[in-house]
């Protein structure tokens, strides 16, 4: 027998069900295949950070993979359409018997398996799909009604349960499938899409680096979670996000290792328990994007909100993407995002509102504007973020509550330090008007490379609780 593994989301040895699975029969010959799909990438608006993130952890795999006697093999094509072509060429040319993959619950992604699956059936090639992704299947968590919840805290409460009474475990990385490593590795060629570096200090490649991260991060950061993860200036988050976006790490594996340092995670107390409470928030929204397909064409879930009568000119955009807004803490995270590919939770949820509620923007710009410079771009998060900030996703920011971008930044960033760190520009100008430095140069009579704010919060948030009213009573 001669079991395929489809590699996508998935770029790890450990905790991989579709590898483990297909790994199971000890006779059987295994492969991999990974296929780069830029043109799908392209109207996905993948980060090239992601793509570089993805061509590293790749490599990475394939090394691992060889050792254990498993030749990852790689293609390119346009996209999914072509993807599913070439995978029936493949099995064909290798005479496959059965395939192994992992699902991924975005719209797109599921047609694309759904023709998959059929073409496969048709060259009698068995097919087993797996629920990896996740600490536990979008559907198996419902009401009492069996529908999916709308509201994140009962989900929560429901999901904990559920954790409680069965801890999913992790699968073992597969064994060494013969005596000697591979003696021909197939040749992997860097995709037809573009490509930007990030810092491996930040973003661990290769399971040895991820995996010491998530150890680390458990053993003792965790603890402070709740105190430090509000604040941009220090590194209090596990900043695993791109693990987790691309496959390197499972949530399962997230979520052993807390355990296995926090026994009492699960009861709802401390660090350990906020940290969990946020991976539950990345099942919501993946749970999400199963029950209302929609959502991964970008609709609102509440529809009223499509009635929003959304500035038409485009300018203010520009600034906000290039972090000069005059606002130095939505400035100093939009060039975080630039430079690094990763925003802090807190400053996406300030950028995002500033966009949506003193631009007047379209969410939608900001979605994707995320989406293609994010390194952990991932649709269900990013999507569920956006209508979040936005007011028009399912349990969101009610419409009428305005985030006003000053007190957030003397909130979370009192001293300016992270400010200080992105908008060297502001270096001379003292802490406590450092959310303000246009009026204190004013005042000084000082003159600053830094642009004055593009709109009044104020009167932007007159204009926006207006627009919201309109649409809502339309
Ligand atoms: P930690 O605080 O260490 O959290 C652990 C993990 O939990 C994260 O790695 C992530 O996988 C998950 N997580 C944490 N917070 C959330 C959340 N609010 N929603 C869903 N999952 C969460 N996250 C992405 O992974 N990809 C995105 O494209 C993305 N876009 C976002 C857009 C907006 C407007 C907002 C408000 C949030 C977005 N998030 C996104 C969620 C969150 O900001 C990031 O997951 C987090 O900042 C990543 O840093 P970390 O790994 O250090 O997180």
């Amino acid at each position: 027998a001669t079991h395929l593994v489809w590699l996508r989301n998935d770029l790890r040895l450990h905790d991989n069900t579709a590898l483990y699975a297909a790994c199971r029969d000890p006779n059987a010959q295994v492969l991999a295949l990974f296929i780069a799909t830029p043109g799908q990438w392209r109207q996905h608006a993948m980060s090239p950070r992601q793509a570089d993130y993805i061509w590293h952890s790749l490599q990475a795999l394939q090394q691992a993979l060889a050792a254990r006697g498993i030749a990852l093999h790689y293609h390119q094509c346009e996209d999914f359409h072509a993807s599913v072509a070439y995978l029936q060429t493949f099995c064909q040319q290798h005479h496959v018997s059965a395939l192994f993959y992992n699902y991924q619950y975005e719209l797109n992604e599921r047609e694309r398996d759904a023709a998959a699956e059929k073409a496969l059936d048709r060259m009698k090639i068995e097919v087993q799909g797996f629920d990896d992704s996740v600490l536990l299947a979008p559907g198996s968590i419902r009401t009492g009604n069996g529908e999916m919840y709308k509201v994140f805290t009962p989900f929560s409460k429901a999901f904990l349960k559920r954790l409680r009474d069965h801890t999913p475990e992790c699968f073992p990385a597969p064994g060494k499938r013969t005596p000697q490593a591979l003696k021909h590795t197939p040749a992997l060629h860097p995709f037809d899409y573009p490509r930007e570096a990030f810092d491996p200090a930040l973003f661990p490649v290769g399971e040895e680096a991820v995996l010491k991260q998530l150890r680390r991060f458990c053993h003792q950061p965790v603890a402070d979670y709740s105190q430090q993860r509000d604040l941009p200036a220090r590194e209090g988050t596990s900043r695993l996000s791109v693990c987790l976006a691309v496959g390197t790490l499972s949530p399962r594996q997230c979520l052993n290792r807390l355990l296995a340092e926090h026994p009492h995670a699960l009861g709802g107390e401390g660090g350990a328990a906020v940290w969990l409470n946020e991976l539950i928030w990345r099942e919501f929204y993946r749970h999400l994007l199963v029950a209302w397909p929609a959502l991964c064409r970008h609709q609102p879930f509440v529809d009223w909100t499509d009635g929003v009568a959304w500035e038409s000119d485009k300018t203010p955009l520009e600034a906000w993407q290039q972090g000069k807004t005059g606002y130095p803490i939505v400035d100093a995270a939009m060039r975080q995002l630039n430079a690094t590919g990763w925003m802090h939770n807190r400053l996406r949820m300030v950028t995002a509102s500033f966009l949506v509620k003193d631009l007047l923007l379209d969410w939608r710009l900001g979605e994707r504007y995320f989406m293609s410079h994010l390194i952990d771009g991932d649709l269900a998060a990013n999507n569920g973020g956006w209508q979040w900030s936005a007011s028009t996703g399912t349990d969101a920011a009610p419409w009428f509550r305005i985030f006003n971008p000053t007190t957030q930044g003397e909130r979370f960033d009192q001293h300016g330090e992270f400010i200080r760190r992105w908008l060297p520009e502001l270096h001379e100008v003292p802490d406590r008007d450092i959310h303000a430095p246009q009026a204190w140069a004013k005042k000084n009579g000082k003159t600053l490379d830094y642009p004055p704010p593009i709109v009044e919060h104020k009167e932007a948030r007159k204009r926006t609780l207006a627009a919201f009213e309109a649409a809502r009573k339309r």
